[in-house]
This record gives structure tokens, C-alpha cells and sequence, in this order.
């Protein structure tokens, strides 16, 4: 551990940011060189083919796995070998994965207040007052004392998201959150991120989703083999992207 307080020394004012993020696989470079700011309240979604480093990138924000080059600074505490510092940043993301990954052991309400009461300390009367509030908020009250298996899988993923929420993040990020389910749990699923949009959280949204794109993001970025190509708008993005590896890939997507 690299001392005992946590030392902001990014010079940006963006939430997230990332300086030349290289990442490795053995000999194969998954992340090239990745710059990107993201700031406070904003709404990126990220797409790209399959294996081209969307969930690595997300993945190395809150250290499921390390960068070997660059600097990854959020809220301007630099992710490094500091225990401290990373337990600062993951106390700041919630992170939702495709696999909903709930406890199945646990009813609902006790996947949600397992974190606020063993890592946060907080009263069980409070953590349930917390629980219920964001099951509310995901539209998912009546589930509560259920088993996560006894849920279809849009419910399963509104719990995650609320289970997240629960710990209080600041900034969310969401790998490919709808496509383990049926198309007809898409949307409410997409809807509970509209709303948490709307909310003004930062997100980060890996997805497939364009429309979901179109209605919240504020930035698309496309990557490919490791490299961001294009960092656009929607607009500009679906519309008018400077990039023929952008035009590719939406051409076969859409
Ligand atoms: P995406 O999310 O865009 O599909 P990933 O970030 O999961 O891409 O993976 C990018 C590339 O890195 C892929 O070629 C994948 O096979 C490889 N990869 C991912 N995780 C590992 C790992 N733990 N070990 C080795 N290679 C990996
Ligand atoms: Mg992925």
C-alpha cells in the first residue's frame, strides 16, 4: 500500500479519465493506447464488434482488471497498486454485468442490503428502508422477499441495477445489460436506465441498443481491435460518422 490517504493528482475535471491506457493479454494488446475524459453527468455508450475490448475497457475503471500502461484517474484518484485508492474508486462505480449475477441464496431485499450493512455499516432498518426505496424506484416493490430465480430475467437485471444503486454510486457502468434477456424484457430494463439517465448519473453503457443510444447518450463511441475509432454525438454518429469502420459496423447492426 502506497500510504494511507488518498492523493488527488489529476489535473482534469472530468469524472473519469483515461491517458494513453494501454492493456495487454498475454502478448495480445487488447486496449491500445485509449484516451477518453468522461465528465460528471454524462451519457456515453459505448459499441464495437465483438472482442474489441468494450469490456476490458470498462472492466480496467474499476480494476476487475489491471492496465499495464497510462493512467486511469477517477474522480481524479489515480487507480495504481494504492488498496486505498481503489477501494475510493469502487466505493464510487456500481457496475452491472449481462449475467445479473445476484446472490441466488438471498431473497431480493437481502441482495440489496447485504453491501450497505456489511461494507457501509449501516442499520438493517435503514439498508431495508434504502432497498425498498430504489425497488420502487426499478418498479419492482412487490418482489421483494422473493429468490432471485424465481424472477424473469428483466426483473433479476432491475434488481442489479438496484442492488447497485444501493451503494450509492456516483458513476454507473453497464456492460451489455440487455442481451442475455428475451426482447420483450429489453425495454423495461432500458427504460429503468432512461430514468437513471434522466436522473443525471453518469453512466457508461456498453450496448447494442442504438435506440437506447439515440435517446440518452450524450457521446457514442465505437471501438475496433482495441482502438476507439470515433467519438461522436448520436446524431453525428448515426447519421453522419467520419469513419468507414463506423459506417460498417452500422450498417450491419441497424
Ligand atoms: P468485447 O467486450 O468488446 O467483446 P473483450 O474486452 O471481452 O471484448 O475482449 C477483447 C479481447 O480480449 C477478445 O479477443 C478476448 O478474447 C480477449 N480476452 C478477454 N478477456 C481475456 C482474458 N481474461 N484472457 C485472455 N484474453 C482475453
Ligand atoms: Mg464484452
Amino acid at each position: 500500500m502506497k500510504g494511507h490517504t488518498v492523493t488527488i493528482n489529476s489535473t482534469s475535471s472530468a469524472v473519469i479519465q483515461m491517458n494513453a491506457v494501454s492493456k495487454w493479454y498475454g502478448a495480445f494488446k487488447v486496449l491500445n493506447e485509449i484516451s477518453l475524459e468522461i465528465q460528471k453527468g454524462e451519457r456515453v455508450v459505448v459499441c464495437g464488434p465483438s472482442g474489441s475490448g468494450k469490456s476490458t475497457l470498462i472492466r480496467c475503471i474499476n480494476r476487475l482488471e489491471e492496465h499495464q500502461k497510462g493512467d486511469i484517474y477517477v474522480k481524479g484518484i489515480e487507480l495504481n497498486d494504492s488498496v486505498k485508492n481503489i477501494a475510493a474508486i469502487r466505493s464510487s462505480l456500481g457496475m452491472v454485468f449481462q449475467s445479473f449475477n445476484l446472490f441466488p441464496h438471498l431473497t431480493v431485499l437481502e441482495n440489496l442490503t447485504i453491501g450497505p450493512t456489511l461494507v457501509r455499516h449501516m442499520k438493517r432498518k435503514d439498508a431495508e428502508e434504502r432497498a425498498m426505496h430504489f425497488l420502487r424506484k426499478v418498479r419492482i416493490p412487490e418482489q421483494a422477499h422473493k429468490y432471485p430465480l424465481q424472477l424473469s430475467g428483466g426483473q433479476q437485471q432491475r434488481v442489479a441495477i438496484a442492488r447497485s444503486l444501493c451503494m450509492e454510486p456516483e458513476i454507473m457502468l453497464f456492460d451489455e445489460p440487455t442481451s442475455a434477456l428475451d426482447p420483450e424484457m429489453i425495454k423495461e430494463v432500458l427504460d429503468t436506465m432512461i430514468e437513471l439517465a434522466e436522473s443525471g448519473m453518469t453512466m457508461i453503457v456498453v450496448t447494442h441498443e442504438m435506440g437506447f443510444a439515440r435517446t440518452v447518450a450524450d457521446n457514442v463511441i465505437l471501438m475496433a481491435d482495441g482502438n476507439i475509432v470515433e467519438r461522436a454525438e448520436p446524431e453525428e454518429f448515426f447519421f453522419n460518422p467520419k469513419h468507414e469502420r463506423t459506417r460498417t459496423f452500422l450498417d450491419q447492426i441497424l
